[in-house]
C-alpha cells in the first residue's frame, strides 16, 4: 500500500506547507522554550527499534540541466538518515518549485513528479521524524517568501538558542508561520541590516548556535554552510559535463556523489559559508576561533561505511573499533557475529584483530518497513524478530561473540542476546564499538530521555545481568577516540558519552540522573 502524499506549488511562497510546520531534524519545541529538549519530548515519539536516529540528509546541485533528477538521485543515496519524508525544490532563474512527499525518495519522485521541478538549480532533504510528528507539514525544503525574495532551505542539524531569537524577531516584527528553527534561520536573514543577500546570510549564521548543516537556495544562487563547531557532515563535490562548465553538489555525505558520479572536492569547514552563482564558487568564513565538536556517532552509527566525513573513511573508524574493541576485551571464544547491519565494519575488524572466524550468524530482513515500529514496547519487541533471524548451524554450540554499536535501552539487545542463545550458542559475549550512552543529544538527534538510558542509571554488570550476556564490554572513549582521529587532531563531540556539552542552551533537567528527575 502506497503511503505517498504530495504537497507542492510552483513558483509562489506555499503558505499551506509552513503553517504549523515543526521540522524535527530543525528543532520542533515549543517556539517559547528557550531550552532545547532532547527530540523524544515530542508528545508520542519514540526511538524506534532501541537505535538512535540520524534525522536529516540534505543535497544542493547547481548548474546540471537535470538538476531534479540528480538531487533525487543524491538523495536516494541519503536514504538512511531519513525514511518518513522527503522533499526537492528547484529554481530556473526565474521560478522556485518545491515539492514534498512522505514515503520513501523513490516513492515520492517518479518521472512524473521530478518532471514538474525544472531548472539547473535543486536542492534535497529527506528527513526521519519520529511517530508523533510524522506528518507532511514538517517536510523539507520549506520556502519563504522573505524580504529579501523567495528563498528555499533545508537543514540538518537543531539549534540550541531558539528562544531567544524567536522572541527578538517577533519583538520587530517577524510573522511566524511554523515552529522550526528553520524559519528561524530565514527570519533572521530578512531582518539583517546587512548590505547583501550573502552578508545577511553571515550574520544570521553568526547569530545561532546548534548543530546545523543547511543549503539554501534563491531563483539564481545556491548556499551552503555548517555551523562553527561542524556537528553534522556536507561535503562539496564536483560533477563533470561536456561542453558545459562542472557543476557543484553539495551532499551531507560523500556516499551520494558516487551515485551521481562527482568528485569529492572537500567537506565544507566548520563556520563557512559557501555561495555558487554564475561566477563561480565564493567561499567565507562567518565564524573562526570556535572550537570543532563534530558528532563522533556519525562515525560509529549514522553515516555509510563508503562515505568520507570530517576527513575519515567511516569504514575504516568501524573497522578500527572492532580493533580496538578486540585489543581492550577480548575473551575466548569460536567466532565473531555481528548484529547487521551497522555492526558489521566493527566485527570484521574484530575478527581480523582477533583471529576467530567472522561469520554472519543473524540474517536482517531488509524489507521490513517502519509499519511495524510502533511505541508500544510489545510490538518493538516483536519487529526485533521481523527484522533479524539466526542462523542456527553457525551458532549451535559456539562461543559467540556479538558486535553491536550501542544499547540504549537494553531491551532490543536482550531480545538479540536470547535470539541467539535459543539458536544453540553455547555463550553469548556482547561487545560495543562505542563507550555507553549515558546523555541525551541535543543536536539533531532521537534520544531518549536520559532516565530511559540503560546505561545512565546501571553499571555494565547490571547491564550485563539485564541483557542477560554471558559478558558485556563497551570501546573506551580513548579507544573510539583514536579509532575515528587516526593521527589526525579533528575535535569530536562526545557528550552523549561523557555527559560534556560543547554548547551552553541545554536543558539540565534533560542531563539529571534518573534518580533526581523522579
Ligand atoms: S551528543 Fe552524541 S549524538 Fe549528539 S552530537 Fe554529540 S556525539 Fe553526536
Amino acid at each position: 500500500m502506497t503511503r505517498r502524499l504530495y504537497q507542492g506549488v510552483p513558483d509562489i511562497a506555499d503558505v499551506s506547507d509552513l503553517i504549523g510546520a515543526a521540522s524535527h531534524c530543525a528543532n520542533t519545541r515549543a517556539s517559547k522554550n528557550p531550552i532545547p529538549r532532547p527530540c523524544s519530548l515530542i508528545p508520542g515519539a519514540v526511538a524506534a527499534g532501541d537505535k538512535l536516529h540520524e534525522e536529516c540528509g540534505v543535497v544542493a546541485i547547481y548548474g546540471h540541466p537535470n538538476a531534479a533528477r540528480e538531487a533525487y538521485l543524491a538523495l536516494y543515496a541519503l536514504q538512511h538518515r531519513g525514511q518518513e519524508s522527503a522533499g526537492i525544490a528547484t529554481a530556473d532563474g526565474a521560478h522556485l518549485a518545491n515539492i514534498k512527499g512522505m514515503g520513501l525518495v523513490s516513492e515520492i519522485f517518479t518521472d512524473d513528479v521530478i518532471a514538474k521541478l525544472p531548472g539547473p538549480m535543486a536542492i534535497g532533504h529527506t528527513r526521519y521524524s519520529t511517530t508523533g510528528d510524522s506528518a507532511l507539514l514538517n517536510a523539507q525544503p520549506i520556502r519563504v517568501d522573505s524580504t529579501r525574495g523567495l528563498i528555499a532551505i533545508a537543514h540538518n542539524g537543531n539549534l540550541v538558542n531558539l528562544g531567544n531569537l524567536r522572541t527578538r524577531l517577533e519583538r520587530d516584527g517577524a510573522y511566524f508561520q511554523t515552529t522550526s528553527d528553520s524559519e528561524i534561520i530565514v527570519q533572521l536573514i530578512a531582518h539583517s541590516h546587512a548590505g547583501t543577500l550573502v552578508d545577511c546570510i553571515a550574520d544570521s549564521l553568526s547569530q545561532i548556535e546548534g548543530a546545523f548543516s543547511i543549503v539554501m537556495m534563491t531563483r539564481d544562487r545556491i548556499f551552503a554552510a555548517r555551523d562553527p563547531r561542524g556537528f553534522r557532515p556536507l561535503s562539496i563535490g564536483r560533477m563533470k559535463q561536456p561542453d558545459a562548465p562542472d557543476a557543484i553538489v553539495f551532499a551531507s555525505e560523500s556516499c551520494a556523489f558516487d551515485l551521481l558520479r562527482a568528485e569529492f572536492i572537500r567537506d565544507v569547514l566548520p563556520g563557512e559559508l559557501v555561495m555558487v552563482s554564475e561566477d563561480g564558487l565564493t567561499s567565507r568564513q562567518y565564524a573562526t576561533g570556535i572550537p570543532q565538536s563534530s558528532c563522533i556517532f556519525e562515525h560509529v552509527y549514522f553515516a555509510r561505511p563508503d562515505s568520507r566525513i570530517f576527513g575519515r573513511w567511516v569504514q575504516e573508524s568501524r573497522d578500527e573499533m572492532g580493533r580496538q574493541l578486540a585489543r581492550e576485551s577480548g575473551v575466548p571464544a569460536d567466532v565473531v557475529v555481528p548484529v547487521p547491519d551497522s555492526g558489521v565494519t566493527a566485527a570484521l575488524g574484530y575478527a581480523e584483530e582477533s583471529g576467530l572466524p567472522f561469520r554472519l550468524g543473524l540474517i536482517r530482513n531488509h524489507y521490513v518497513g517502519r509499519t511495524f515500529i510502533e511505541p508500544e514496547q510489545r510490538v518493538r519487541d516483536f519487529g526485533v524478530r521481523l527484522k533479524l533471524n539466526p542462523v542456527r548451524n553457525l551458532l549451535v554450540g559456539k562461543r559467540v561473540i556479538l558486535i553491536d554499536d550501542s544499547i540504549i535501552r537494553g531491551t532490543t539487545s536482550r531480545k538479540i542476546v536470547r535470539m541467539v542463545r535459543g539458536a544453540g550458542a553455547r555463550e553469548v559475549h556482547l561487545r560495543i564499538s562505542c563507550p555507553p550512552t549515558i546523555s541525551p543529544c541535543f543536536y539533531g538527534v532521537d534520544t531518549p530521555r536520559k532516565q530511559d538510558l540503560i546505561a545512565a542509571n546501571n553499571s555494565i554488570e547490571q547491564i550485563r545481568q539485564f541483557i542477560e550476556a554471558d559478558s558485556l564490554a563497551y570501546l573506551s572513549l580513548e579507544g573510539l577516540l583514536a579509532s575515528v582521529r587516526n593521527g589526525h587532531n579533528v575535535g569530536y563531540c562526545t557528550a552523549c558519552y561523557t555527559g560534556v556539552y560543547p554548547t551552553e542552551h541545554i536543558d539540565v533537567e534533560e542531563i539529571l540522573p534518573a534518580a533526581a528527575a523522579l
